[in-house]
């Protein structure tokens, strides 16, 4: 047990949650570093959600609101991270929740839709019948439903090819992820440069707050590149910063 006094209680909570569904066969290798590469950028963000992200938050929520076909698509990672959270900002926002996976097995794709189903939800999971064009092989596979016909997916820890891919099909992506340098950092339409859970978090009561007109004036005004500019500012200035009481 993690002592809550202890300063990193909230990230060794996450650790801790990732080893576990490591075991359980959810979380692939991979996704393990995966996640120790984002809590080295979440250390330099300083672990709180930063203005430039809540300015994306407000937008990725306006923008799932203004979609006719809005997809969530999880992963490992997300599904042990935060399943109940990702099904109550799919209600929220009226969006199907899609099991897309790097490391696509048969065995974790089930294990992860019974995860979701615990919170009442059948995902798109098992039986992908379409494909998204120029990737090789499985991690193609989607659902014709789903995120085949979206205009708008929300990848949370998205990889910086499948992002390009979607890209290319036309579809709006909104991606969270803790480095803004990432290929998914820099290609999505809407890049939220703070933590999952954290970000989830805040987009769930974002959904309950904004209304559609609203939702509009806030993506008239919103401009991307602005905010990847902002959050590496942020990380820059910050560090200086520090440097300096030393
Ligand atoms: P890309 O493929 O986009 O160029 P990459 O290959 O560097 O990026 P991947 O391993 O494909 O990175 O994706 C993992 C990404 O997810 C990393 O950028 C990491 O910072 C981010 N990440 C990991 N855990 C979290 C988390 N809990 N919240 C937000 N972002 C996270
Ligand atoms: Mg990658």
């Amino acid at each position: 047990m993690i002592p809550k006094s202890h300063p990193r209680y909230e990230s060794l909570k996450k650790r801790e949650k990732i080893i576990r569904y490591y075991k359980k066969g959810i979380v692939a290798e991979a996704g393990l570093i995966a996640h120790g590469r984002g809590e080295a950028f979440d250390y330099l963000i300083g672990e709180k959600t930063q203005p430039f992200a809540l300015k994306a938050e407000r937008a990725a929520v306006s923008q799932m609101k203004l979609s006719l076909s809005p997809v969530i698509s999880v992963n490992g990672n997300v599904t042990a991270l935060c399943a109940k959270e990702i099904v109550e900002l799919s209600k929220l926002l009226n969006a199907k929740i899609e099991v897309n996976l790097f490391y696509r097995t048969k065995k974790r794709i089930n294990l992860i839709a019974r995860e979701f189903k615990k919170y009442g939800v059948e995902i798109l999971g098992t039986e992908p019948d379409a494909r998204i064009p120029g990737l090789e092989h499985n991690r193609s596979l989607v659902f014709s439903g789903g995120i085949y016909k979206a205009d708008t997916v929300l990848v949370p820890l998205e990889d910086g090819d499948r992002t390009m891919a979607l890209k290319k099909m036309g579809k709006r992506v909104i991606a969270i992820d803790l480095n803004p340098l990432s290929r998914t950092a820099q290609t999505a339409d809407i890049t939220i440069v703070d933590e999952l859970t954290r970000a989830i978090k805040e987009m769930i009561n974002l959904s309950k707050e904004i209304g559609i007109e609203e939702a509009k004036r806030i993506l008239e005004d919103y401009n991307n590149k602005r905010i990847i500019s902002e959050s590496i500012e942020f990380i820059n200035k910050r560090l200086k910063e520090m440097s300096l009481l030393f």
